[in-house]
């Protein structure tokens, strides 16, 4: 099967680039191994997407995006990608079921939550340790909980565990958040947030589920047990570049480089989203890239396919 797009990862980014590629009139496939909507769907109140004045849940944002790309002819694809490989001009996709092909292809991987990689984490995860306030946030009616990290997730997320634990104490490593000053205003102003400042964990502790924090003052040095009924950890994000890194020109952090057309280092190969070496990592800024990336393929397309199929109709 031959498109003339094929776009890896349904969240904003992919969703924006179907929408622009299939409704200029391109073949499109979206290929999304999990689920549709990618990091933003566990979100519960996306209020800085303009034309959504009272906020939007991520799944909602998500789905009519997806519909809307569909109703252009968009095809989704549930299949897990496992190489991407080059023929030439072509782009060869290959999944657990097969092979396609297209002209041009946009990478929408996204990231996935850093882990704090402590003693005890790993054990302890869905036993108290979580990345996700939305998905677990009601387990904590009443209860205490702590939130690691100083960014806009930790302490946006922070704010929603409000809505349910009786204190959210915010453990930063630094003496200064790094979350925009908004945000920042809001959980000064919350009653139930507490901070911890200049200070990591250092071990998870508990048995069958989690029970206390082994905590270490960076200044001090001193270390304090803090005993507590779950851990939401938000230290960041990781590109999921696992298809990537031996073929696509990748910083140090591992995100890919791209032009301000989103091109990479590969002709008619682009990348947009969160995947991306980007200074602003948001809805917004992803379904532009996304847009950018579509009308950057479909000019490659023009440019070198298209111009190759009049030279040997010519001949
Ligand atoms: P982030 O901005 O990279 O913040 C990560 C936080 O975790 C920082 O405060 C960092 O400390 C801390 N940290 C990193 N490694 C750590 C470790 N090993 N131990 C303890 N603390 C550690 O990540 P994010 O908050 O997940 O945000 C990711 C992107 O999404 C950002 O671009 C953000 O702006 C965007 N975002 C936007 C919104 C919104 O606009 N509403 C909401 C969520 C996310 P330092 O500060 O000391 O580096």
């Amino acid at each position: 099967m031959k498109y003339d797009v094929i776009i890896i990862g349904a969240g904003p980014a992919g969703l924006s680039a179907a929408l622009y590629s299939a409704r200029g009139g391109l073949k499109t496939a979206i290929f999304e191994k999990a689920m549709v909507g990618g990091q933003i769907t566990v979100t519960d109140n996306v209020e800085n997407y303009p034309g959504f004045e009272d906020g939007i849940s991520g799944f909602d944002l998500t789905a009519k995006m997806k519909t809307q790309a569909e109703r252009f002819g968009a095809e989704f694809i549930s299949e897990e990608i496992t190489a991407i490989g080059l023929e030439g001009l072509c782009k060869v996709i290959e999944t657990n079921s097969g092979e396609y092909r297209a002209k041009s292809l946009i990478i929408c991987t996204g990231a996935h939550p850093r882990r704090l990689n402590v003693p005890g984490e790993e054990r302890l995860t869905g036993r108290g340790v979580s990345y996700c306030a939305t998905c677990d946030g009601a387990l904590y009616r009443d209860k205490v909980v702590a939130v690691i990290g100083g960014g806009d997730s930790a302490i946006e997320e922070g704010q929603f565990l409000t809505r349910f634990a009786k204190k959210v104490i915010v453990i930063h490593r630094r003496d200064e958040l790094r979350a925009q000053k908004i945000i920042q205003d809001r959980a000064f102003n919350n009653p139930k947030i507490e901070f911890i400042w200049d200070t990591v964990v250092q071990e998870i502790h508990g048995d069958q589920r989690i029970e206390k924090l082994e905590l270490v003052n960076r200044k001090s040095k001193k270390i304090t047990m803090l005993p507590i009924d779950g851990v939401f950890i938000y230290v960041g994000i990781l590109p999921n570049n696992g298809l990537l890194e031996s073929r696509i020109e990748l910083d140090n952090a591992g995100f890919v480089l791209t032009d301000e057309n989103m091109q990479t280092n590969v002709p008619g190969i682009y990348a947009a989203g969160d995947i991306r070496h980007t200074v602003l990592r948001q809805v917004v800024t992803a379904t532009s890239d996304g847009a950018v990336a579509a009308w950057s393929a479909e000019k490659w397309i023009i440019e070198n396919y298209d111009a190759l199929e009049v030279e040997s109709a010519k001949q």
